[in-house]
């Protein structure tokens, strides 16, 4: 089964993202910022991860950009939760490697269905 991480300050965000995951079957593991993501994938391959933009500590765009810095990471596909508030944070974390947007308040069958597509190799 594929690998995904969570990485979001909001304990109820990382909740409701796990159950909406774990009815497919993925393999889900939760980190609460940055910081704790990098421990969580020291040397470790994910096969998709889902980031908060705003966190404490190390935010979403420090998080990506530590990612494509790490050889395990290079491709990793990676989605960023944003709100309608972070339009132009958006631009720089595009250039720090994110691979798509969703906005919150989360939508499950979205968020499936662009979990789905990326780990397929799609947009
Ligand atoms: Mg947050």
């Amino acid at each position: 089964m594929k690998k995904i991480l969570i990485v979001d300050d909001s304990p109820t965000i990382r909740k409701l993202i796990n159950f909406i995951l774990k009815k497919k079957n993925y393999i889900v593991t939760e980190a609460e910022d940055g910081v704790d993501a990098m421990e969580k994938l020291i040397n470790t391959k994910i096969d998709l991860v889902i980031a908060d933009l705003n966190m404490p500590n190390m935010d979403g765009i420090e998080l990506v950009k530590s990612l494509r810095n790490s050889y395990y990471h290079l491709d990793t596909p990676i989605i960023m939760l944003t709100t309608t508030k972070d339009e132009e944070l958006k631009k720089s974390a595009l250039e720090a490697g994110v691979n798509l947007f969703l906005n919150k308040p989360i939508q499950p069958n979205l968020l499936l269905y662009k979990v789905e597509s990326l780990l397929a190799g799609g947009e």
